[in-house]
């Protein structure tokens, strides 16, 4: 069975009120539109994963990194969205075909396997959630009618079909508009069958939603504490938090010396229960002669997120007593935020002195202490 999958992601989200568009906003460390597309990760028959995104959303789309996905410029609304993905589609030899919103950033591993299991026999299937509350057809707020709601259901993502199926009735009914796909087979009296839903697979659609998702996930929070100094020295360059800074002394070091890096690569380490830099780095090894420790940190990053890790957030102090590292601090902002890939309100950087007490007050050292919060994903 050829299998692919379309995530919708062009919607505006305008209930959401957020300045973020709803499909990139960051959750646990990870956007809303990531949480879904990982939440199909493990079904290796996707032969391929099609985002349908806002052409307004670009440059949020282009931050974040998701290994091989097709993205594809959605339409003015949903229909027109999923008939481009579909488009696409039909150039890739589809056989089927699951369509889901990506602001169902968690339907579970059952409902999916269950659903393709289904979408074997059926042209259309979708998951249904039974209405358990009392029903009622409301007006300007008064209610004026009881409705029977057993035979009510709700309607969740993914919905699956047969991709020639689905294909041509989008075809067919362009200029009309759906709430979701399998309404254009029950216009046509086609078979849709339903599975059962669940009530896991929220959909986002306002800031409480947000928040029930947060506090859903499955993700573990640990903390790991860095502390690095270097001695200070002529003839040597100065960089901290991966930025040159002017001065006319430099720290000491195997490699470029940044202990606000080795310290934050030692919090990461820590938080992950992983060791620690020297154990990585080796200060024998020839081969981090001089190195930047901007490469040793994203040589970190990658591994942590292979182990599904990924950083929460990142608290810096820089204990120095010249020069002042305000001027520099947007710059070490973003190229932290960079390495780390998060995004720059999730760091918070501090400049200290020690009063010219000791060897850091006296200019012959410079430290770094850092604090890193990272979430484990199951
Ligand atoms: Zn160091």
């Amino acid at each position: 069975m050829s299998l692919f999958l379309v995530i919708l992601a062009a919607g505006e989200g305008k209930r959401l009120k957020s300045e973020v568009p709803k499909p990139f906003i960051i959750i646990k460390g990870k956007t809303v539109l990531e949480h879904s597309i990982i939440a199909f990760k493990e079904f290796s028959k996707i032969k391929n994963v099609i985002v349908v995104y806002n052409k307004k959303h670009k440059k949020y789309l282009d931050k974040i990194k998701i290994k091989s996905i097709k993205k594809i410029i959605g339409g003015k609304n949903r229909q027109e969205s999923t008939f481009n993905a579909l488009n696409a589609l039909k150039r890739m030899k589809c056989k089927k075909v699951l369509i889901h919103d990506a602001a169902r950033p968690c339907p579970p591993t059952n409902l999916i396997k269950n659903l393709l299991k289904k979408l074997q026999s059926y042209h259309a299937v979708i998951p249904i959630i039974k209405v358990n509350d009392a029903t009622k057809r409301i007006s300007n707020k008064i209610i004026f009618k009881n409705i029977k709601r057993s035979d009510l259901g709700f309607a969740q993502t993914p919905q699956g079909f047969t991709f020639k199926k689905i294909y041509k009735k989008h075809l067919d009914n362009k200029k009309i508009i759906f709430d979701d796909d399998s309404a254009l087979f029950t216009k046509d009296n086609d078979k849709v069958l339903g599975i059962n839903g669940s009530k896991k697979n929220l959909k986002i659609t306002d800031k409480e939603d947000l928040k029930i998702f947060e506090s859903s996930l499955r993700g573990k929070i640990y903390y790991g504490i860095g502390f690095d100094i270097h001695r200070l020295v002529a003839k040597r360059k100065l960089y901290l938090c991966g930025i040159k800074i002017e001065s006319s002394f430099g720290t000491l070091g195997h490699s470029d010396g940044d202990p606000v890096i080795h310290a934050i690569i030692d919090a990461i380490l820590g938080a992950c229960r992983m060791g620690d830099i020297g154990e990585k780095f080796s200060d024998q090894n020839k081969i981090f002669k001089n190195i930047r420790s901007t490469i040793l940190l994203k040589k970190i990053i990658n591994y942590i997120n292979y182990k599904n890790y990924s950083i929460n957030n990142i608290d810096i102090n820089i204990i120095l007593e010249k020069p002042k590292i305000k001027n520099y601090k947007k710059k070490m902002l973003n190229c932290i935020a960079k390495l780390c890939e998060i995004p720059v309100r999730q760091i918070n950087i501090k400049g200290k002195t020690t009063e010219k007490l000791g060897i850091i007050g006296k200019e012959k050292a410079i430290a770094a202490e850092v604090i890193v919060s990272v979430i484990k994903n199951d």
